[in-house]
């Protein structure tokens, strides 16, 4: 959704509407959209920049990078964004490190669609986590574990272990 700049009302231009994007844009890639993601926003325009403030809301189901199990992950953020326009000169002068988080419009538009994807990305999880305090899955058998127990943690007690481990001590 292209927003030309030099077109927007004084007051902003309010948008409210959804936004289907693939899975495929995303950066977590075992994502999956639940519902389109949700963007209420106002973009208005002052001297050359441009403001970009609203939230935006998602439904996605992730895979949780401990037990491999899908769960969901409701997105709402909030965001209060300043877009400068491109000023290619600048940009080749001095990359300057805070100028590096510094965000552009280029042709008097604003890809609002592409604004959107960056917010909703930002929210990930580096690593999902289907709760906080998941266990993962059992390197031996291969169950996801719950409340510490698995099929083989059950008979860890077992002497047979035991003996297993001795070897190991012995190397080291
Ligand atoms: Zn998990
Ligand atoms: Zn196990």
């Amino acid at each position: 959704m292209l927003i030309d700049i030099d077109r927007l009302p004084k007051e902003g231009l309010r948008v409210s509407r959804d936004f289907e994007f693939l899975s495929l844009d995303l950066v977590e890639e075992n994502a999956v959209f639940l519902e389109p993601a949700h963007a209420d926003v106002t973009v208005r325009l002052a001297g050359d920049e441009v403001y970009v403030q609203g939230q935006v809301t998602a439904r996605l189901s992730f895979v949780c990078s401990r037990c491999l199990t899908p769960f969901e992950f409701p997105v709402a953020s909030r965001f209060d964004l300043v877009y400068l326009p491109e000023d290619v000169d600048a940009l080749s002068e001095e990359l300057s490190d805070e100028k590096i988080d510094q965000m552009f419009y280029s042709d008097r538009q604003l890809d609002l669609r592409a604004v959107i994807l960056e917010q909703l990305n930002l929210t990930f999880p580096a690593k999902p986590l289907c709760s906080p305090d998941c266990e993962g899955i059992c390197a031996v058998c291969g169950e996801i574990i719950r409340d510490a127990h698995c099929s083989c943690l059950v008979k860890e007690s077992n002497p047979r272990w035991n003996k297993l481990k001795l070897p190991v001590r012995d190397k080291s």
